[in-house]
């Protein structure tokens, strides 16, 4: 498909800028662009045409089933949307005096209440824009906390090998080195494991659960306490807090920090890069290693302040506002009541897709039930068949289906991981059910076209490694090509 900038033509277009009605500022000498901006040149038909395909060549949750697991791809209320756009959100300045957006401090102010009673935590910052920004963001405050008690031998952080591949990545990035443990055959946190990594140079322990096999660790409470006694914090990925929002709550298992996604759970569109929020939640004594610029209640109505022993800022202003105004939407639209059934349907959900699929693949783990998402094992259909995890991912593309998360996680061969969520009715999961097992099917009668798939996608096979390896992500001009 051709850019914007080759669609250009000199001259074309259509400005419609009003005129201005504020003195010209002039930038300080050596400031100004030394030559016109590039913009592309085109007529508002081709550009509104232009984004229409686009659209049509991607999948989105209107568009079909979008199972991709540990992302909760679920529909968010359209009324989310429209609470972000409302002029008193959407038109306010970051650099505004409090006392002119108390109305958006108290959404924060609001939103952390309603959270710290979802997740059992006391108090929580909303700076971080991202899951993988919130763990970062925690594991600089367990390391703070640490410090101010002069305990700095603290330079390990435990890690189970089923987790998420950011938990490692941001203990790495905060200067801890990672301790992998293994799973037990039941895929929980190996104890013994557990026990022998723990000691007077651990700082904490990351964990999510249920975990990304979508199995909840019936041993957290001995988990926790084991990682208490040796001195250490426990840090909670509450990324997926879709399978227990409203049931359980992290700080009841005994978690100290906690991150969500409020772009997975707690209903904020995403996938192609955001916008997102990772809030952090703490408990009562590592309130004071929150984040500069937390909403609290001052004499003269709601203000930013800092924490006594604050990490700093890791973001500018409050975050991503808008995200924050439609996580608040939700849980009020939704309630207690609602927030719960929400998480016990994913459940349902879940569980019903993997029984409806059993007959024909493997589930990996898969003798008790599941939480909010499973995990299928190819890797006999692969020894029997040559198809792979890749090729039936590929083949749902031909029936509008978004593929599972694959070859994840890392513990299980030939990985594909299913996250239905909620708001799929029964009849999309029998459907997507029907198109697996057909799949599986011509695994057998006719593999070559299963290799070869998918036959009716905007694009069909990309070269994933030279994709990943040399991405072009700029456009060159043609006078700029060397
Ligand atoms: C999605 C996810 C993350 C990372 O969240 P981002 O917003 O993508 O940075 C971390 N942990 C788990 C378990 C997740 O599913």
């Amino acid at each position: 498909m051709e850019l914007l900038f080759e669609k250009s033509r000199e001259g074309r277009g259509c400005d419609l800028l009003p005129p201005l009605d504020v003195p010209p500022a002039h930038l300080m000498e050596g400031m100004e662009r030394k030559r016109p901006l590039r913009l592309p040149q085109i007529a508002e038909v081709d550009l509104s045409r232009h984004y229409s395909a686009l659209e049509r060549r991607s999948h989105g949750v209107n568009d079909g089933f979008y199972p991709l697991g540990s992302c909760t791809m679920k529909y968010d209320p359209k009324v989310d949307d429209e609470m972000a756009a409302l002029p008193g959100f959407a038109g306010v300045h970051p650099l505004q005096g409090p006392d002119t957006v108390q109305g958006c401090l108290e959404v924060l102010y609001l939103a952390e209440e309603l959270l710290c009673e979802i997740t059992g935590m006391e108090a929580m910052t909303f700076q971080p824009a991202a899951g993988a920004h919130g763990e970062f963001t925690a594991l600089l405050m367990v390391k703070k906390y640490h410090q101010s008690r002069g305990d700095a031998a603290r330079t390990k952080v435990i890690v189970p090998d089923s987790a998420h591949g950011t938990n490692p990545a941001s203990a790495a990035m905060c200067g801890f080195t990672v301790v992998n443990v293994p799973s037990d055959p039941k895929g929980g946190v190996d104890l013994e494991a557990l026990r022998a990594a723990m000691g007077p140079d651990v700082a904490a322990l990351m964990l999510t659960n249920p975990n990304t096999l979508g199995l909840f660790d019936a041993n957290i409470l001995e988990i926790t306490q084991i990682v208490h006694d040796a001195g250490g914090l426990c840090y909670y990925d509450g990324a997926n807090l879709n399978a227990v929002m409203g049931v359980v709550r992290p700080g009841d298992m005994g978690f100290d920090l906690v991150h969500l996604n409020l772009h997975k759970t707690f209903a904020t569109p995403h996938g192609g890069g955001g916008p997102g929020a990772g809030p952090v939640g703490c408990k009562g004594f590592l309130k004071d290693f929150l984040p500069a610029g937390h909403v609290e209640e001052g004499e003269a109505g709601l203000e930013l302040r800092d924490p006594a022993q604050s990490i700093g800022r890791v973001k500018s202003f409050y975050g991503n506002f808008g995200v924050v105004v439609r996580a608040l939407t939700y849980i009020l639209t939704l309630g207690a009541e609602g927030i719960r059934e929400a998480a016990q349907v994913a459940v349902l959900n879940a569980n019903y897709l993997r029984e409806q699929l059993r007959g024909s693949y493997d589930v990996a783990y898969g003798d008790g039930p599941c939480m909010h998402e499973f995990v299928l094992t190819l890797e006999g259909l692969k020894k029997e068949t040559g198809i792979s995890a890749m090729d039936v991912s590929k083949a749902l593309l031909d029936h509008g289906i978004h593929p599972p998360t694959m070859y994840f996680p890392l513990i299980v061969d030939e990985a594909l991981m299913f996250e239905p969520t909620e708001t799929e009715s029964r009849e999309t999961l029998d459907h997507a059910a029907q198109v697996l097992r057909e799949i599986r099917a011509q695994a057998d009668r006719e593999p070559e076209a299963l290799h070869t798939a998918p036959h009716h996608a905007a694009i069909g096979r990309p070269d994933e490694v030279n994709a990943a390896r040399h991405p072009v992500l700029r456009y060159v001009f043609p006078e700029d090509r060397a």
